[in-house]
C-alpha cells in the first residue's frame, strides 16, 4: 500500500494543515471543500505558514513553492477517483460525516484507503457506512498539523492490520509519531486531557484558586507547558465541551460530569482566542 496521492475532504485548520505535511514530504494532494471562499481561506492559511517557515529559515522558497504546487484544490469530489488515500476533516458532524463517505466511497478505487480526522465520532460507527469498512481509519492529528507531532492511529473493530500498518508508515513519512489506538469515546488523549481541564473549570468555580493560580500551579508543580484554562481557550471551550459531552453520553459514567461553569462560559459565547474572550480576554 503506497500513498503518492492523498485527498484531504475539508479545507478548514486541520485540513489545509494535514495538507501542508503531506505536500510538504513530497505527496500530490486534491484539497476539496464546498465554496470557494473556504478554498480560498484554507490555501491562504497554508500559504502564510509556508512563507513564515521560509522567513525563520526552516525551508527554503523553492520548497514551499513545490510544496504549493503539489496541492490542487478543488470543490469537485470527482477528483478524488485517482487517490490512494483519503483523509476526512471537514466539519465535527455525525450525518454531515456520513454523506461525504458516502460520497467519497462511490467516487474512489476498491483498494484506496478513507480515514476521517474526526475528534469524538466513533470510527467503528463511520466504516460501517462503507463498502469495504476494513479499509477505514482515524488519522487525529493534533492543532496546530504543522507543529505538533502527535498522529493517533485509530484502529475501528473492522480495520484491517494492513491499513492500520501503512496509514503508521504514512504519518512516520510526513514526520509525525503515531500512536496505536482501539475505537473509544475521546480515544485517548482527549479522554485524559479533557476532564483534566473540566476539572480546573469546577476548581475555579468553587473560589479555590484565580484562574491565573491554577494555570501556574499546573506549568511549576506538574510541568505542564501550559495551564489547563489557557489551553481550554487555545482548544476552543465549546470543542472542551463537545468532547465532555460524548464521555458523558458514551460511557454514561457520573465522573464524566460538566462543569457548570464551562456550560455556561459556551452558552455566552465566551468561547476562548477565537472569540477574544474565554477564562482571559485576548481583545
Ligand atoms: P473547520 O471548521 O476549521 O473546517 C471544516 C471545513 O469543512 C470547512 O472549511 C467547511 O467548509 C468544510 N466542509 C463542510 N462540509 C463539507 C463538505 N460536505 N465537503 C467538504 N468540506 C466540507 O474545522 P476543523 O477545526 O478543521 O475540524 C475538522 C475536523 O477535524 C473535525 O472533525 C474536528 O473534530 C477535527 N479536529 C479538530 C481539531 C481542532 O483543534 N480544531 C483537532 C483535531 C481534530
Amino acid at each position: 500500500m503506497q500513498f503518492e496521492r492523498v485527498g484531504v475532504v475539508g479545507a478548514g485548520t486541520m485540513g489545509s494543515g494535514i495538507a501542508q505535511c503531506l505536500a510538504l514530504s513530497g505527496i500530490d494532494v486534491v484539497l476539496i471543500d464546498v465554496t470557494r471562499e473556504a478554498l480560498e481561506r484554507g490555501m491562504g492559511g497554508l500559504s502564510g505558514s509556508l512563507a513564515r517557515l521560509v522567513s525563520k529559515e526552516a525551508l527554503t522558497r523553492e520548497e514551499a513553492d513545490r510544496a504549493l504546487a503539489r496541492i490542487e484544490a478543488s470543490m469537485d469530489y470527482a477528483r478524488l477517483a485517482e487517490v490512494d488515500l483519503v483523509i476526512e476533516a471537514a466539519t465535527e458532524n455525525f450525518d454531515l460525516k456520513t454523506r461525504i463517505l458516502k460520497q467519497v466511497d462511490a467516487i474512489v478505487r476498491q483498494s484506496t484507503v478513507i480515514a476521517s480526522n474526526t475528534s469524538s465520532i466513533s470510527i467503528t460507527a463511520l466504516a460501517a457506512m462503507l463498502t469495504n469498512p476494513y479499509r477505514f481509519i482515524g488519522m487525529h492529528f493534533f492543532n496546530p498539523v504543522p507543529v505538533l507531532p502527535l498522529v493517533e492511529i485509530i484502529r475501528g473493530l473492522q480495520t484491517s492490520d494492513e491499513v492500520a500498518r501503512a496509514v503508521g508508515e504514512l504519518a512516520q513519512r510526513i514526520g509525525k509519531t503515531p500512536i496505536a489506538v482501539k475505537n473509544s469515546p475521546g480515544f485517548v488523549v482527549n479522554r485524559i486531557l479533557v476532564p483534566m481541564i473540566n476539572e480546573a473549570f469546577l476548581v475555579l468555580a468553587e473560589g479555590v484558586a484565580t484562574a491565573e493560580e491554577i494555570d501556574a500551579g499546573m506549568k511549576l508543580g506538574a510541568n505542564h507547558p501550559i495551564g489547563p484554562l489557557a489551553l481550554a481557550d487555545l482548544i476552543g471551550l465549546d470543542v472542551c465541551l463537545a468532547v465532555m459531552n460524548v464521555l458523558a453520553g458514551d460511557f454514561g459514567d457520573p465522573k464524566y460530569r460538566t462543569s457548570p461553569l464551562l456550560r455556561e462560559m459556551v452558552a455566552a459565547g465566551h468561547l476562548g482566542r477565537k472569540t477574544k474572550q474565554g477564562v482571559y480576554s485576548y481583545a
